[in-house]
C-alpha cells in the first residue's frame, strides 16, 4: 500500500489507497484502544429471520418480539445501533437488500417468512463511544487504514448520512449535559448563560434538563433528534426560532476532533473559520463534535394554538388560504408552528392570551365550521408544550418516509396578492395531483436579530417566512420500481417548489435527498468558503457524505446502495 505522510499537530498524516479494508489484526487492535467498545452490527430485526446475510441462522423469538414492540418507537430505535429512524436507510435501496419489519403491524410474520434478511447500509462495525479518547483512537486507525467510516448520533438523517461505510462512530451514550449561568466561550471574556450537551444527548433530555434549570432551550421538534449532531451544525429551526433564532445562531462553542487527530475548542476566538463553517456548513464534514455549548432563555410561558379538522376535497384550499394570507402578520406578532391543509399547531411567547385569541380567530372560525376543534391555552413552559403536543403525538418512525422541503421567501410570498395566490395554488396541486399534504413549518428567523456572516447556511433562510415540507412513505416491502416512483414524486414537487421561487433555497437537513444544485441550493454564497475550509481541515478527504460540503460524488462505492436517480447533482 502506497502511504504519503505529512506531519501536521504532530500527527502523522497519511493518504491511503481509497476504502482500504482493515485486517483482523487490526480490527483487534481498535478493539483494544477502545476499551472493548468496537462491536460487529447485525440489523435490528435479524433475530426474527432465519436467513441472515446469506447464511441460516435460528430465530430469536423473544427478541424478535421485543424489536416488534419496539418498532416505531423514537426511544427504542434511538438506543439500538444499527435502528435509524427511516428504515430505507438501514437498507441497500439500490439492491433492494434489506432487513424490515412491515411497520403497519410490526407482528406480520409475513416480513420474515418471506424475506431474507441482509446487512443494507448498517456499517458492519461500529465504536460505541465513550470519551474523547475513544474518537482520537478512532480517527488514528482511520487515518491509518484509509477504512470509509461514518457517524452516527440519533439515526434522524433524511438521507443517509449516518449509515454507510465499514466503521461507525456511534456518539448516543456521550449524553453529558451542564448548565452554567455564567459560561464563557475559552478565549473570549464575555459570560452567557448556556447549557453544554453531549454529541449524543437528545432533546428529550435537554428539555427536561431546561425545566429544572428553569431556563429555555431552542430546540428541535422531535424527542431523539441529538442536539448536538445534525441539528446544530447544519441549521436547526426550532418553533421558536422566529424569535430566538436557528440553532447554529445560538450555539458559542464546538468541541471538536478533526480529521488530523486535533481536538479543538472552537468559537469566535479560536479557530474561528471552522466555528463558521460548524455553524450550518453541516455535520460529518469537519470532523468529530464532542459537544456544543448553546444560549438558552429563562423559562418562559407559551401561547399555544392547536387547531384541526376533516380535511376534504372542498376544504382544505380555504385554509391554506388563510394560513398564506395569515402568516405575515402572526410572523411579525412571533407566532412559530407547523401547520398544514386540516391543522395548525403554533406557539407564541409575545402576546397575552387575549392577543392570541384574536390573532387566530379567523382559523379558529374556520375550523369550527367545518365541525373541527380549536384550543387556545396559555402554557408554563416550553417542557409543558413539548410533552402535551409533541411527545404524545409521537411523529411516526420505523416508516420508510422520504422528505422533501424548500424554503419559501418572505417576498412575495406572503406580501404580494399574485404571490399569495401562487403558494396556495403549489400547495392545492400537491394536494390534488399526489394527495400529498403539506407540512409547513413556520420556523424561520423571522424577527431574529441576526448578525451579517455568522452562519453558513444558506442566507434564504434570513428572507424567507416558511419551510414548506412534505413526507412520502413507502411500504416496508416496497419494489425498486415503487421506490423509483415514489422518489419521482418527490422529485416532482421540489421541481414545482423550484419553479416558483428558484432563487431560494432548502434545508441541508430536510431537503430531498436527490436535490440538484445542493450546493447552491444548501449554503447559497457560503459554498466557496466552505469548500476551501473541508479542504483545509480534510485535506485528505476522510469524511465524506451524500451532498456534503466537498462531497465525492454518486459514483463513490460508499452511495452504492442509493438510487441512481438522474439529477443534476
Ligand atoms: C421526526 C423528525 C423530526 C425532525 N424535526 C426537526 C426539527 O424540528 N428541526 C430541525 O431543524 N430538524 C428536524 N429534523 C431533522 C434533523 O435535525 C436532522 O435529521 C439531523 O441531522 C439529525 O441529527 P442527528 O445527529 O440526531 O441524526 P444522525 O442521523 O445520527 O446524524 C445526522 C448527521 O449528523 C452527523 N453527525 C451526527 N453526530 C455527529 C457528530 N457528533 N459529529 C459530526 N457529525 C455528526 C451524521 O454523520 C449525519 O451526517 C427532524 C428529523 C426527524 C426524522
Amino acid at each position: 500500500m502506497f502511504f504519503l505522510g505529512i506531519v501536521i499537530h504532530g500527527f502523522l498524516l497519511r493518504r491511503v489507497a481509497a476504502s482500504a479494508t482493515p485486517t483482523d489484526e487490526q480490527w483487534a487492535q481498535l478493539n483494544q484502544t477502545v476499551g472493548g467498545r468496537l462491536y460487529t452490527s447485525l440489523p435490528l430485526a435479524a433475530s426474527c429471520f432465519s436467513t441472515v446475510n446469506g447464511l441460516p441462522s435460528t430465530p430469536n423469538d423473544t427478541e424478535c418480539t421485543l424489536v416488534q414492540q419496539g418498532y416505531t418507537q423514537p426511544d427504542f430505535r434511538f438506543a439500538h445501533y444499527s435502528a435509524h429512524m427511516m428504515p430505507q436507510w438501514e437498507t441497500c435501496q439500490s439492491t433492494v437488500q434489506r432487513c424490515l419489519l412491515n411497520s403497519n403491524d410490526p407482528s406480520d410474520p409475513a416480513a420474515w417468512e418471506d424475506n431474507e434478511c441482509w446487512q443494507g447500509a448498517i456499517a458492519p462495525y461500529y465504536i460505541d463511544v465513550r470519551s474523547e479518547d475513544d474518537v482520537l483512537e478512532a480517527i488514528s486507525f482511520i487515518n491509518e487504514t484509509g477504512v470509509q467510516f461514518s457517524i452516527k448520533a440519533s439515526g434522524h438523517d433524511y438521507k443517509g448520512r449516518s449509515s454507510f461505510g465499514s466503521l461507525s462512530l456511534w456518539m448516543r451514550n456521550l449524553d453529558s449535559l451542564s448548565y452554567s449561568a455564567n459560561f464563557t466561550p475559552e478565549g473570549g471574556n464575555a459570560t452567557y448563560p448556556a447549557i453544554t450537551v453531549g454529541a449524543g444527548t437528545p432533546f428529550e433530555d435537554v428539555y427536561s434538563f431546561a425545566e429544572e434549570n428553569n431556563i429555555t432551550v431552542i430546540g428541535g421538534y422531535h424527542q431523539t433528534i441529538a442536539a448536538s449532531g445534525g441539528w446544530v451544525q447544519a441549521g436547526g429551526h426550532s418553533i421558536l426560532s422566529p424569535i430566538y433564532g436557528l440553532g447554529v445562531d445560538r450555539v458559542l462553542q464546538y468541541k471538536i476532533v478533526t480529521l488530523d487527530g486535533v481536538s479543538r475548542t472552537v468559537n469566535e476566538f479560536q479557530d474561528p473559520d471552522l466555528f463558521w463553517a460548524l455553524r450550518g456548513g453541516a455535520a460529518s464534514t469537519f470532523g468529530v463534535v464532542l459537544e456544543s455549548s448553546m444560549l438558552v432563555e429563562p423559562q418562559m410561558s407559551l401561547r399555544v394554538a392547536s387547531i384541526s379538522f376533516n380535511q376534504t376535497a372542498d376544504n382544505a384550499r380555504g385554509f391554506l388560504e388563510l394560513l398564506v394570507n395569515n402568516s405575515y402578520k402572526w410572523g411579525q406578532e412571533g407566532w412559530g408552528g407547523h401547520m398544514g391543509p386540516a391543522t395548525l399547531i403554533n406557539v407564541n411567547p409575545l402576546l397575552t392570551l387575549e392577543e392570541a385569541q384574536a390573532s387566530v380567530q379567523p382559523v379558529v372560525d374556520y375550523a369550527l365550521a367545518q365541525n373541527g376543534t380549536a384550543v387556545i391555552e396559555d402554557l408554563p413552559s416550553w417542557q409543558t408544550f413539548f410533552a402535551k403536543y409533541v411527545e404524545s403525538a409521537e411523529a411516526s418512525v420505523g416508516v420508510q418516509t422520504i422528505l422533501g422541503s424548500r424554503l419559501i421567501p418572505t417576498d412575495p410570498f406572503f406580501t404580494d396578492d399574485d404571490g399569495k395566490e401562487a403558494l396556495v395554488d403549489l400547495m392545492v396541486k400537491m394536494v390534488d395531483t399526489y394527495a400529498v399534504n403539506p407540512y409547513i413549518i413556520q420556523g424561520t428567523p423571522f424577527l431574529y436579530n441576526y448578525t451579517e456572516g455568522t452562519t453558513s447556511v444558506t442566507p434564504a433562510w434570513r428572507s424567507s417566512l416558511w419551510q414548506i415540507g412534505f413526507h412520502e412513505n413507502m411500504a416496508y416491502n416496497a419494489t425498486l420500481e415503487t421506490m423509483y416512483a415514489q422518489y419521482e414524486i418527490v422529485n416532482n414537487i421540489t421541481s414545482w417548489m423550484r419553479e416558483l421561487a428558484p432563487n431560494s433555497g432548502a434545508y441541508f437537513n430536510e431537503a430531498n435527498p436527490y436535490e440538484p444544485d445542493h450546493e447552491v441550493a444548501f449554503w447559497g454564497d457560503n459554498y466557496p468558503a466552505l469548500l476551501e475550509l473541508k479542504n483545509k481541515y480534510d485535506p485528505f478527504k476522510l469524511l465524506d457524505c451524500w451532498m456534503c460540503v466537498g462531497w465525492q460524488g454518486p459514483a463513490d462505492e460508499r452511495y452504492s446502495c442509493y438510487l441512481n436517480i438522474s439529477s443534476n447533482y
